[in-house]
């Protein structure tokens, strides 16, 4: 390895490249082993800093505690080094890791620490279970049918999976039921208190995981969130707070440092040759999808596009005459002859995706009606399509869409904990309560 990195790639005699090792991520058995460290029951076991386990009821704790003693780079050099000589444990280290001499960042700050299995397959994972296992039977069951009866674009790929079935369950499973359905369906059997304790976690996950909604603020508002939850944690959870939970104290130190690359984790190759494995039906959006999956930059994921041009291709038009549609052409057009003027569609291809509306019948279970859209680019909005509409003496293209009005903020429903002051903002952010009206968006 040193070898190869030492080793310019030279590719012609004004060109040649020369190999960065910028970090080093994997789940925690690989990095403890890559890293040479004790194991994750371990005292000492934390790469990033020196807080010591505590065993309770038979279980290595590691409970909230400040301030926290963070492992330096020459601290965390000489305590390796040691390890090595003597053959014995230095606050974790068991021996100088074979990364050490290739890394261009130095341990610890080189360490990513892999958002997919220490968040979604580790204390998502665990929290959910802990919950689902703390309801009645027959709560469980009716918790299930609520996530069988979510439905979701059908780009989206995944249904949420019934918790009774969590043995094989993916990551971007867990991600769905954490982002989008744990709370209310959950908040239909948990206190108010122990659903407001894990709004927190749900929301510090989405902040550094999902796009950013407070900008700058991001970190000062996750790290907080996190640290709350943290600290309340025994209040709601006997045992869970392993080395699992005690890691996400450093993922906004990570974002920090590493900023979108904190996503990069091993999500990315798994999800995505996962999908590919199992694509029987194929796509138009790979290029979409590999930046999706890599997040390698928000940035890039958010840059609206050059063209203003919209691309529409018109499907499935409705033979029938639509009486009940038949005043929108008296609103849009000037034109007499109605019967060669107005077209209904029930599908539309924009842009290269795929939109259904409300009459389109084979749409199964998939909800690719649901959008969000916005008259002036600044002001957005959320609807269903009703229908598509095309005019053939102006040229002109409609969506009809059901407006969902926001009705009521949900984090009035979290007043009365202790954590609404810090829960507001975000939640108001990630979930919406509707109320519907209709309207018609011209698209070009
Ligand atoms: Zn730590
Ligand atoms: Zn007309």
């Amino acid at each position: 390895m040193t070898f190869f990195y030492r080793l310019a790639i030279t590719i012609s005699e004004v060109l040649s490249y020369k190999l960065k090792i910028f970090a080093i991520t994997g789940d925690c058995p690989a990095l403890k082993l890559v890293l040479k460290f004790t194991s994750h029951v371990g005292y000492y076991c934390c790469w990033l800093c020196y807080i010591r386990g505590r065993h309770v009821g038979g279980k290595r704790q590691y409970e909230f505690k400040l301030p926290m003693i963070m492992r330096d780079r020459d601290a965390y050099e000489e305590e390796s080094r040691l390890a090595e000589q003597k053959q014995i444990n230095v606050y974790g280290h068991l021996g100088l890791s074979v990364l050490s001499s290739v890394l261009d960042i130095p341990l610890p700050d080189a360490i990513i620490i892999d958002y997919l299995h220490v968040t979604l397959l580790g204390h998502a994972k665990a929290l959910i279970l802990n919950i689902f296992h703390s309801f009645a039977p027959n709560e469980r069951l009716e918790v299930d049918n609520w996530f069988k009866m979510q439905i979701f674009p059908h780009y989206f790929n995944r249904k949420i999976k019934p918790i009774s079935k969590f043995g094989f369950v993916k990551a971007t499973e867990v991600k769905n039921i954490l982002f989008y359905a744990a709370l209310p369906v959950f908040q239909l059997y948990l206190s108010i208190e122990q659903l407001s304790h894990l709004a927190l976690f749900i929301c510090f996950t989405r902040l550094l995981h999902g796009q950013s909604i407070v900008g700058l603020e991001t970190n000062k508002i996750a790290k907080e969130l996190f640290e709350h939850f943290y600290r309340d944690h025994n209040e709601y959870y006997e045992g869970l707070q392993n080395l699992v939970l005690h890691l996400h104290v450093h993922f906004v130190y990570m974002y920090n440092n590493h900023g979108a690359l904190t996503n990069i984790g091993c999500f990315g190759q798994e999800d995505l040759i996962g999908y590919i494995g199992s694509n029987h039906h194929g796509t138009r959006y790979y290029g979409e999808l590999i930046t999706y999956y890599y997040n390698i930059d928000f940035a890039l994921h958010m840059k609206p596009t050059a063209a203003t041009t919209k691309k529409i291709e018109k499907l499935d038009p409705v033979n029938d005459t639509h009486d009940e549609y038949k005043y929108l052409h008296v609103e849009l057009c000037d034109c007499e002859q109605i019967h060669q003027c107005f077209r209904l569609y029930r599908r539309f291809i924009i842009n290269d995706r795929i939109f259904h509306s409300l009459i389109y019948k084979k749409r199964g279970k998939s909800n690719s009606y649901f959008i969000q859209y916005s008259f002036d680019q600044r002001h957005y909005q959320f609807g269903s399509i009703q229908c598509f509409i095309s005019l053939q003496s102006t040229e002109k293209s409609y969506a009809l869409i059901n407006v969902h009005r926001v009705q009521q903020k949900y984090s009035d429903y979290f007043k009365s904990t202790k954590y609404y002051d810090l829960l507001k903002k975000p939640l108001d952010n990630y979930f919406l309560f509707w109320k519907n009206a209709l309207v018609k968006k011209q698209l070009y």
